[in-house]
């Protein structure tokens, strides 16, 4: 494109040469100033902005902050510029994982570690993030691409691989425990995991590591007919971890690419992926900066846009030995964290004002507490809110699938033996 116009350029010269009348090359002139124009618009490509030292609130069009900064001003987030201190790894960077690493990033996240095995794909396209010049590189390295033009400030980590074989696995152990952005840090060297995967065993795999590190992580997944959702956080010893309870609404724990292979496609819509993906960094950013409530479990139905909350305790039988050591060293500190918990709600609510806020109440408007989430014991199978399936087996289940006689839940370890006994007979 460049070369041509210059050759017209030329073209236009040599003409305005060739005439014999003068009169001529006023016109001539006025058309290479239009070519030149044109010229120097193909100069201004991708511009990247520099980057910024220290987060500024001041509110100018130049700065990429100014409106972050202003969640101080409106007394919601305390530090903002923390969010600088913070890793994030965001395992899956598919439909849901992508959208979620631009969110963090334009939030001026710290680091950034990505992890996915899979390439960019024409298939890809009904989801945000990705383009379609971005077809055949992988995934990856096409979100560091994107992402490093939009905030250069983050530091972005691409790891292609899958966390479900054993090198890929070991990998994504050693750069969570790499503590070179944040040495001093308490813990492993990520402050939150975000799994966006697709399948069951991935999943596990992030439970495994989480478990292992005692690293708090937030799991994210649509529903295969892609009209629901959920997003749910994972500490461990404190909540159910992914192997204590049956996996609610999540796609199908098949692989994707057996499901290509086999015909049969899941459904996806960019709408519930970007909610999904909402819901999940609103959590994270309420988890990292300390504002609002952090959601222990949030479903999504968007049929009848119905958003169930509950909490899921640990399953103190789990069949992951690290979830149970974590569960053993949860009860050691419970006892003073509740403590402290109490005696903090109690000075808070001594120092609020007990005078109503509007004295008339004309319109007779009663306000109710909703503030009590619905608890869900994972033991009791058909506890769960109005509007939940679960869509996949147990993890105790999924280790035996030829079991065909169903378990009750035992209340001692000699129930369950014999029930193994019965089941080992027959
Ligand atoms: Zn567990």
């Amino acid at each position: 494109m460049e070369v041509e116009l210059k050759e017209v350029l030329n073209d236009l010269e040599s003409l305005k040469q060739s005439l014999a009348d003068t009169s001529h090359s006023a016109p001539i002139d006025k058309l290479k100033l239009r070519v030149e124009r044109l010229a120097n618009l193909g100069n201004y490509g991708p511009v990247r902005r520099s980057k910024v030292k220290d987060m500024s609130a001041e509110v100018v069009d130049s700065n990429p902050y100014s409106r972050l900064m202003a969640l101080q001003r409106m007394g919601i987030v305390e530090n903002y510029e923390s969010i600088r201190e913070f890793s994030v790894a965001i395992v899956g960077i598919g439909g849901v994982g992508s959208v979620a690493a631009e969110m963090l990033t334009r939030c001026g996240i710290g680091r950034l570690l990505l992890y996915d095995y899979d390439k960019v794909e024409l298939a890809n396209m009904n989801r945000l993030f990705f383009r379609p010049e971005q077809v055949g590189m992988t995934k990856t390295d096409a979100a560091v691409q994107t992402l490093s033009d939009i905030n250069p400030d983050v530091v972005l980590e691409s790891y292609t691989l899958n966390i479900t074989t054993v090198q890929g696995f070991d990998t994504f152990m050693s750069s969570l425990k790499n503590k070179s952005f944040r040495p001093n840090k308490e813990g492993s060297g990520v402050d939150l995991v975000l799994s966006c995967v697709d399948n069951y065993e991935a999943r596990m795999a992030v439970n495994q590591a989480c478990n292992e590190l005692n690293q708090t992580w937030m799991e994210s997944g649509v529903s295969e007919d892609a009209v629901s959702g959920h997003i749910q956080l994972l500490i461990p010893g404190e909540t159910a971890c992914f192997a204590c309870a049956p996996p609610l609404i999540v796609a199908s724990g098949v692989d994707e690419r057996t499901l290509k292979r086999e015909g049969v496609c899941a459904a996806s819509l960019p709408t519930t992926m970007g909610v999904v993906a909402g819901l999940l960094v609103q959590n994270t950013l309420k988890y990292l900066l300390k504002f609002g409530q952090v959601s222990p479990y949030l479903g999504y139905n968007s049929l009848k846009d119905f958003f169930p909350t509950m909490e899921m305790k640990p399953n103190p039988q789990c069949s992951n030995v690290a979830c149970l050591e974590r569960q053993k060293e949860y009860l050691l500190v419970k006892p003073a964290r509740d403590a402290a918990a109490k005696a903090k709600k109690e000075a808070e609510a001594s120092a609020a004002t007990e005078s109503p806020l509007h004295i008339d109440n004309e319109w007779n408007i009663s306000v109710v507490d909703d503030c009590e989430l619905d608890k869900v014991d994972v033991q009791s199978s058909d506890a769960l809110p109005e509007g939940l399936t679960r869509e996949l087996p147990s993890a105790d289940e999924y280790r035996t699938p030829l079991a065909e006689t169903p378990i009750s839940p035992a209340d001692d370890l000699d129930d369950l033996r014999k029930q193994l006994e019965a089941l080992n007979s027959a």
